[in-house]
């Protein structure tokens, strides 16, 4: 196994702080600041199971549920194959509406991801932006059932523009977009230092590419 992989793993064993029939729930932060994300994420676990349970059973595809982030701007969650976890990005949420603090919303989010996960067993992950969109486009509608089930009437649409847009960025663009979202969650010290650094590197790159 590849060494980082390894380490990764187990990271995530000594991490894990709860399982939920058999889909483990890991907070890589201090572990006593976790108590509320693993509660939310056992109440969304447990609705999904008793109001959904075909859709249950596709969750227990996924390995993790973790706290962790996510780099693009307006996700609060995302799925990433080589671990078969589902990326909880919980700070972000808890500054959102207060309809967000609901376990069914984060129920939402994991059947979304768990349903990757499945496109991605069956399919690989997507090659090309239309692949990408077309499975965008699965689990939103997927995510939309889900909360029909629940009694909540919501869009499958979702802005094509910001896939295409990312898509679209160099593996730079999408480290220093990364550090961006990250730069959000330091004091206004710190910030103002990461925000100039990443400032300086965008600049660097872009002069380079004749931008
Ligand atoms: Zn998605």
């Amino acid at each position: 196994m590849n060494p980082a992989v390894r380490y990764t793993e187990l990271m995530y064993d000594r991490n894990t702080l709860h399982v939920y029939e058999g889909i483990r729930i890991v907070s890589h932060g201090r572990k006593e600041d976790a108590g509320p994300f693993v509660n939310r994420v056992v109440k969304a676990l447990a609705i999904i199971k008793e109001k959904d349970p075909r859709r249950f059973k596709r969750v227990q595809r996924l390995r993790f549920v973790v706290k962790s982030w996510t780099a693009a701007k307006d996700a609060v969650g995302c799925y990433n194959p080589i671990f078969r976890e589902c990326v909880v990005d919980f700070d972000k949420i808890t500054k959102l509406h207060k309809a967000w603090q609901r376990p069914e919303s984060l129920a939402m989010v994991i059947v979304h991801e768990a349903t990757h996960c499945l496109l991605s067993d069956l399919f690989g992950e997507p090659v090309d932006v239309d692949f990408q969109i077309r499975v965008e486009g699965i689990c939103y509608r997927e995510q939309a059932r889900f909360m029909k089930k629940l009694g909540f009437k919501i869009s499958a649409d979702f802005d094509e523009t910001t896939y295409r847009q990312n898509w679209d960025r160099t593996r730079i663009e999408r480290v220093i977009g990364g550090f961006d979202v990250i730069s959000e969650r330091l004091p206004p010290g710190k910030r103002r230092a990461v925000v100039d650094g990443v400032g300086r590197v965008l600049k660097a790159v872009k002069s380079k590419n004749g931008a």
